[in-house]
């Protein structure tokens, strides 16, 4: 049974929890000791304690440490992309490039705990200067979702310890595997005890603990809508800050002047890449009449040639989704669009494969309408929907017409009508001729309305949640 990591200890626990592979539910990755009520409280004590040094320590301590986690990362990149599509089943290339991002990340923030810069200004005083300075906010509570194991934890935890804060961390039940090599992996690389702590266990449980106990300064939250509101209201009574990231419904616009191969290039790997598992995944395709039907019959021909399968064998362009529950609501919102009236043009069917795991062939809906169940719930599967209009000012009022905000796409060779749609998306993240889903580690990622609270995560903006400001007026 592989440990939790408490305050520089493994510790083992009387439960442990089989870690099975969504490809083949006989193939068990291993046991995870499992964290109640009072390891969480210790892990909490743990980053507590250690906070204040940590907060003061040096930036070049901090740099090193990172660096070693990326070098690390970067050099074992294959073996964790196998362990990352074993455990969570997107397929080997995607589980190796997102390993590559990870360790990037943590590139990334080794260099800017080197580049944390304040302000000296004149006063309105004379003879008084002011400074501004950021300071580490103290302990962050790190909550994790299981469809990017290595790096939402690793955009999350790289700038928590950079600016130096202290955290505890609690990856998603489908996918210990990851969280544990991480956490090895940070271990081995200096991070001092207490530091950085590893609980694996239930979200109502381990989860439930973090958000209630007032020893958590700041809580970076990535999940579902749901659980995102438990996170906020168990928060506010501390007046502790949050940062969350949460589902999405995300357009892609295709209009009738677009490159039409390119147009089904991105709706392909927008919607289906990575099962459709992504926060970013392309779920509403928005299509002008004059291209409609072509654009649905390349795009299932397109479909029709991606091979479900095994996440580990060669040939797989889509492996499956990650457990049981996932594969019921998706089957659940693919029935309750036909219902509703739309016409499911491609795929939606239960697979038959060599091993047995949760195989569901890519599914595309036509006929839908923008106040359909289809088109205003998060499906997180390999699902998208197809909702016809008459012209770019239709696709754009039925793209913003939606509860979510996160990334908006559009593909069109006008690009009077990109630039304005690149202003006028509601969403955090634009996408011109390029799929919604896919984006760079050293920029920042979030979205507007129900889909993201607080500030971005990722890039240098990360700094404005993981640092407090303070204003010192001096006067010699
Ligand atoms: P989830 O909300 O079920 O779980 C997320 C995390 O919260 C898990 O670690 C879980 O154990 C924990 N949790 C559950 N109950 C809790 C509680 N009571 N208190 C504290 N923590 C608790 O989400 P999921 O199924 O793991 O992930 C899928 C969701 O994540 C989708 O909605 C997807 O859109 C979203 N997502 C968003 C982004 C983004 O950046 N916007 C990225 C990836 C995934």
């Amino acid at each position: 049974m592989k440990p939790l990591l408490i305050g520089g200890e493994w510790v083992r626990t009387s439960h442990g929890v089989d870690d099975i592979n969504p490809s083949d539910t006989t193939d068990i990755i291993d046991s995870f000791a499992q964290a109640g009520v009072a390891e969480t409280q210790t892990a909490i004590a743990a980053a507590a304690d250690a906070a204040p040094g940590w907060g003061l320590s040096n930036p070049q301590d901090r740099h090193d440490i990172l660096r070693r986690v990326g070098d690390e990362i970067m050099a074992r990149a294959d073996e964790l992309g196998h362990l990352l599509s074993r455990e969570e089943g997107k397929i080997l290339s995607e589980g190796v490039a997102e390993a590559v991002r990870a360790a990037r990340i943590f590139h990334f923030f080794a260099g800017e705990a080197l580049r944390l810069s304040g302000e000296l200004l004149p006063s309105t005083r004379p003879g008084v200067t002011v400074e501004l300075t950021r300071e580490p906010v103290g302990v962050v509570g790190v909550i994790a979702p299981w469809n990017f194991p290595l790096a939402i934890p690793a955009w999350k935890i790289a700038p928590a310890l950079c600016y130096g804060n202290t955290v505890v961390f609690k990856p998603a039940e489908l996918v210990p595997g990851c969280a544990h090599a991480l956490a090895e992996i940070l271990h081995r690389s200096g991070v001092p005890a207490g530091v950085f702590n590893l609980l694996i266990g239930k979200g109502s449980v381990v989860g439930q603990a973090i958000i209630d106990d007032p020893r958590i300064d700041a809580i970076t939250f990535t999940g579902s809508q749901a659980t995102g509101e438990r996170v906020a209201r168990a928060s506010l009574p501390h007046m502790r800050r949050i940062q969350m990231e949460m589902g999405g419904k995300n357009p892609l616009v295709v209009l009738d002047d677009c490159d039409l191969d390119r147009a089904i290039a991105c709706a392909l790997d927008g919607a289906f890449f990575s099962t459709g598992q992504r926060c970013t995944a392309s779920s509403r395709l928005i299509v002008t009449e004059g291209i409609h039907d072509r654009f649905i019959s390349g795009l299932a021909d397109a479909m029709a040639r991606l091979k479900v399968g095994h996440a580990l064998h060669d040939g797989t362009d889509i492996g499956p989704v990650v457990d049981a529950t996932q594969l019921e609501q998706d089957l659940r919102y693919i029935e309750i669009a036909r219902r509703e009236g739309g016409h499911l043009r491609h795929g939606g069917e239960v697979l038959r494969s060599d091993t047995p795991g949760f195989f569901l062939s890519p599914a595309l809906i036509t006929g839908t309408t923008a106040d359909m169940t289809i088109n205003r719930e998060e499906v997180f599967g390999p699902v998208a929907s197809v909702i016809r209009v008459r012209d770019y000012d239709q696709a754009l009022a039925v793209a913003n017409d939606t509860p979510f905000g996160l990334v908006a796409g559009i593909c069109t060779s006008s690009l009077k009508h990109a630039s304005h749609f690149k202003r006028m998306a509601q969403a955090g993240m634009v996408m011109v001729n390029l799929p919604t889903a896919g984006v760079d580690p050293h920029v920042p990622f979030g979205g507007r309305k129900a889909s993201s609270h607080g500030p971005r995560e990722q890039g240098s903006w990360a700094r404005e949640f993981f640092t407090q400001g303070k204003t010192a007026y001096i006067h010699p």
